[in-house]
């Protein structure tokens, strides 16, 4: 049964949280919840199963709550929690897409922290090689391939793009400025770098399966699937002397900004926070 957005917040504390539909999956509260308590901050991070007919009487609770600071929206809000918002960043903007809302000078704003996510982890994953990476296969173009292309895009690397719904890559590649090729005849030759933004590999899912051995050597592969964090993709291109990149680094780094905007301190992404995240 979908809970009523209730808040329930009973004390005067800095309370923030997820709203998602269906939210129990979230791994979102233990990193809040692992830098809240290292960081010593007495506030408060919950996960509120919101259902869509909820969602505008959410914000407006949230924003009639001094002691809520804001809050993390994913699926299915991602998009439909911009009208009821004051204003958006720059990113949530061009990414057409918010999973940060925090509060301002009064108002309610909307941002986009998984193109940061997404580029840090990559970064940091790849360090010098990253350097070399000129042109990207990003597989999928649903909210998270969004902000992967706007990322790509912002560092000045050149993307196709592919999907099972081709009418939703053509989409997507003429917003961004990408070109398109066919999901059932992809070709991996020249690419740097191929990102899966599928829901593919995941727990429960079928794997992705591509014709790897098309891949340069000095290639990466990048699953942002986290669960499990070797994905059958990423098996596979270790298999082949591949370079891979795992996706949950995306999910921690993604969640510094909101941390920091709503509790006020920026807390770091460590080895210790992985692994309590993956337990
Ligand atoms: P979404 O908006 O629902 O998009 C899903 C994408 O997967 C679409 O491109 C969809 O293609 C494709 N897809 C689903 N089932 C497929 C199948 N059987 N065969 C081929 N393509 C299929 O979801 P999202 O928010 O982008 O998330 C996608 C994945 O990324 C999820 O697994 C999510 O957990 C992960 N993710 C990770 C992070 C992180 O921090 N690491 C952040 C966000 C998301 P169609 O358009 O044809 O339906």
């Amino acid at each position: 049964m979908p809970k009523s957005p209730d808040l329930a917040t009973n004390a005067a504390i800095p309370c923030a949280g997820v709203i998602g539909f269906p939210i129990a999956h979230s791994k979102s509260p233990r990193i809040h919840g692992y830098w809240l308590s290292e960081h010593g901050i007495k506030g408060q991070y919950t996960a509120l199963e919101v259902t869509p007919e909820h969602l505008p009487a959410f914000v407006q609770r949230v924003r009639a709550d001094e002691n809520w600071c804001g809050f993390n929206a994913t699926i299915p809000h991602k998009q439909n929690i911009i009208p009821l918002l004051d204003g958006l960043t720059p990113e949530a903007k061009a990414i057409g897409a918010v999973n940060t809302v925090f509060k301002k000078d009064g108002r309610m704003w909307g941002h986009n922290t998984d193109a940061y996510g997404f580029i840090t982890n990559l970064k940091q994953q790849s360090g010098p090689r990253f350097n070399g990476i000129k042109t990207a296969l990003v597989i999928g173009a649903g909210g998270a391939a969004r902000a992967a292309v706007y990322a790509l895009k912002q560092h000045g690397i050149s993307v196709c793009l592919t999907n099972r719904s081709t009418d939703k890559a053509e989409a997507l590649a003429q917003e961004f400025g990408a070109t398109t090729m066919a999901f059932d005849a992809l070709d991996l030759k020249g690419f740097d770098l191929v990102i899966n933004t599928t829901s593919l590999g995941m727990q429960g899912q079928p794997a992705l399966h591509l014709a790897l051995s098309a891949l340069p050597v000095h290639a990466l592969v990048y699953d942002i699937v986290y669960t499990p964090l070797q994905t059958p993709l990423l098996v596979e291109a270790q298999k082949r002397g591949l370079f891979t990149v795992t996706g949950l680094g995306m999910l921690l780094h993604q969640a510094v900004e909101g941390f920091s905007l709503w509790f006020r301190v920026t807390p770091a992404v460590t080895p210790a926070l992985e692994q309590t995240v993956l337990k």
